[in-house]
């Protein structure tokens, strides 16, 4: 029994693979660099491997946990950290975090995230990056590359630009299996996200940009000309200086706001 076990039983369900190694915990804690001033917001706190070291070194820290097992157990380790430390039983993917906002006090937040609602969980936050003063997430490996890619590359599709749309993205570092308990079947990393203050490319319809992002990976193997026939002629991609011939993953983030200005200035 690791020294964060407290006797719980990991669930798949909830996707529990809990951190026991403590030179990575040290790690990831090194890269948050939490400051006595700043709010921390954890996402999936578990058995409170992250929770622990953190709390020694911010000033608040709000968690939310999914499991209503785990929130007694957080709730009597982290007893004496007092209003310091509040635990939220919630669906990280249905809470509002502007609910937490204090003071104008941006959000930084943390998690190990259940693997398999990593992705539906950042687009979620990335509807609210305008409370958040940055994100450091471990993921399954390949999620982190899908978010950092750029264009013409393997994993580049819509996850990575939407995150890049509206933040830096660095992957940080590897995890291997045997840093949890249970060891998970696949490679994990670390990745930062920062939500830009003004947006780099902004698109003059946001909700727009989405939709064009959306239709144009519609399906990976067929041309802007085929994905985004319902939304945007060859001529007019043309004419804006984007060969219709071309597969969405050769395109840049500019290029994207470029088609979905164009439309938002036929709406008019
Ligand atoms: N942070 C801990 C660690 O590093 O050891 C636990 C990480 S474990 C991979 C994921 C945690 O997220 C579990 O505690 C799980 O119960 C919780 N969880 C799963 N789905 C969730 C959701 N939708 N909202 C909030 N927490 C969730």
């Amino acid at each position: 029994m690791s020294k964060h076990d407290a006797g719980h039983k990991a669930r798949k369900r909830f996707g529990q693979n809990f951190l026991q190694d403590e030179s990575i915990i040290r790690r990831i804690i090194r890269a948050i660099n939490p400051k006595p001033e700043q709010h921390m917001v954890e996402i999936g706190p578990g058995l409170g491997a992250l929770t622990e070291e953190i709390l020694d070194l911010t000033g608040a820290l709000d968690a939310i946990e999914l499991d209503r097992d785990l929130v007694p157990i957080l709730r009597t380790k982290f007893f004496n950290y007092g209003d310091q430390f509040t635990v939220h039983e919630a669906d990280a993917m249905r809470f509002d975090f502007q609910q937490l906002i204090q003071d104008d006090r941006p959000l930084r937040i943390i998690g190990n995230l259940p693997y398999n609602i990593s992705t539906q969980l950042i687009f979620h936050l990335l509807s609210h990056s305008h409370i958040i003063e940055d994100m450091h997430f471990m993921l399954q490996k390949e999620v982190v590359l899908r978010l950092a890619a750029g264009p013409g590359e393997n994993n580049y599709g819509r996850l990575g630009i939407m995150a890049q749309y509206y933040c830096k993205v660095e992957n940080l570092f590897l995890v291997p299996p045997g840093a949890f308990h249970p060891a998970p079947k696949v490679d994990s990393a670390i990745v930062r996200l920062v939500p830009y203050k003004t947006l780099p490319y902004p698109a003059k319809d946001h909700k727009l940009f989405q939709q064009v992002v959306r239709t144009a990976f519609g399906q990976r193997r067929k041309t802007l000309r085929n994905n985004l026939k319902e939304l945007i002629d060859s001529d007019a991609l043309e004419r804006i200086g984007i060969d219709p011939n071309l597969r969405p993953e050769r395109l840049s983030l500019a290029d994207f706001v470029k088609i979905s200005d164009y439309l938002a200035d036929l709406k008019g």
